[in-house]
């Protein structure tokens, strides 16, 4: 149909279809215009039967027979969706929508949000880090040299009081613990690195426990732990991933704490799969609100009387760093699970200590 018409049909049909849509204009049996994107889609020439053309795409021959308007699926797995609009001149508009394009173009939203949100995240963290270690150094050098002349002083007057010197040594490995955290932060603001190393994450768990141990006895509460029996590699950075399950732990414990049931347990699985190690706590706590989901991992979101907000959006970004995720499920009983997932290093880890003795 190389007439005046046909151009006219074809210059609109290209104009209509300017993000990408797949037309073609149907004059009764007979195929009129078609655009760029549906002769990509599916080849044909004006002039030619409407039925031949058709046959090409499955499902599509059946969206012709039906009355128009409503969209049918085509293709063969109905990845297209066919509408036709009458036009009231005895010509029909069809349209195919690929599904999949409109599902990659979702997705490609999704990752750029991701992303922004990600940029976003280590801004917060680094801005608000380099505030806190400035602030945080001196209090803790000096409660660090107390701390030890205290001790000093106990081991010299009561020489076999061995509960005093072990709870001077708990507070001294706390201080310690603080001390490495605002390091690790004033490095990772000048590096923008990480300091990753290769390091067991059963051993984290027992150390991370160690820390926690005091808090996890005054709880009284069930802890189960379901550990792999051999080594889980990972590259990381020991100081960073114990803040991350410290974080999470806590949150555990003060679930626990402000909303006890009547048999408070704390359960941490981690696994291996897929060339992933993922970790997850879980409680049987009260559980997180819609409410509270929207804004869980944004910074100064906090349903505490005296939270700050901070530690789920710091952690995420810590795993981010990593080339992990993190994330939460509710558990079908009560409470819930914070999960991680780090990919595995391929060389077997020293074992690691992050905090020294
Ligand atoms: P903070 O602990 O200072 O509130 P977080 O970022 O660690 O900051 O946590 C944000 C909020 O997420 C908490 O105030 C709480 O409402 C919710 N939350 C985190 N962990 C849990 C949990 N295990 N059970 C119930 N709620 C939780």
């Amino acid at each position: 149909m190389h007439t005046a018409a046909g151009a006219a049909e074809a210059a609109l049909l290209q104009a209509l279809g300017e993000q990408g849509q797949a037309l073609a204009l149907l004059h009764g049996d007979t195929l009129g215009a078609l655009n760029a994107p549906m002769r990509a889609l599916l080849p044909g020439t004006a002039g030619e039967s409407v039925a031949r053309w058709a046959a090409a795409l499955p499902g599509l021959p059946a969206a012709l027979a039906a009355a128009p308007g409503p969209r049918w699926r085509c293709g063969s797995s109905g990845e297209y969706q066919a509408q036709r609009t009458a036009l009231g001149d005895g010509r029909m508009l069809l349209r195919l929508d690929d599904e999949r394009a409109h599902l990659h173009q979702l997705q490609r939203q999704l990752d750029d949000r991701e992303g922004l949100l990600f940029t976003s995240r280590s801004l917060t963290v680094s801005e608000m880090g380099s505030v806190l270690a400035h602030e945080l150094n001196q209090p803790i050098g000096a409660t660090a040299n107390l701390l030890r002349g205290l001790k000093l002083r106990v081991a010299r007057r009561h020489p076999d009081d061995s509960d005093e010197l072990a709870a001077l040594d708990k507070a001294l490995q706390q201080v310690s613990y603080a001390s490495q955290i605002i390091g690790r932060v004033r490095e990772y603001t000048q590096s923008r690195q990480p300091h990753a190393g290769p390091l067991d994450l059963v051993a984290l768990v027992h150390q991370s426990l160690g820390l926690l141990d005091w808090d996890l006895q005054r709880e009284a509460l069930q802890l189960s732990l379901q550990l792999p029996a051999t080594p889980v590699p990972v590259l990381a950075d020991a100081v960073m991933l114990q803040q991350v399950l410290i974080n999470l732990l806590r949150n555990a414990l003060d679930a626990l704490r402000l909303d006890r049931p009547a048999a408070p347990c704390i359960d941490i699985t981690l696994a291996v799969a897929d060339g992933r190690a993922e970790l997850c706590v879980a409680d049987n706590g009260p559980g997180i609100t819609p409410q509270t989901e929207a804004r869980l991992f944004l910074p100064f979101a906090s349903t505490k009387p005296n939270g700050m907000g901070l530690g789920l959006s710091i952690c995420r970004s810590l795993i981010e760093m990593h080339q992990g995720r993190l994330w939460f499920t509710r558990r079908a009983s009560a409470g819930c699970c914070f999960h991680f997932a780090l990919p595995l290093a391929a060389t077997a880890p020293s074992p690691a200590t992050p905090t020294p003795a």
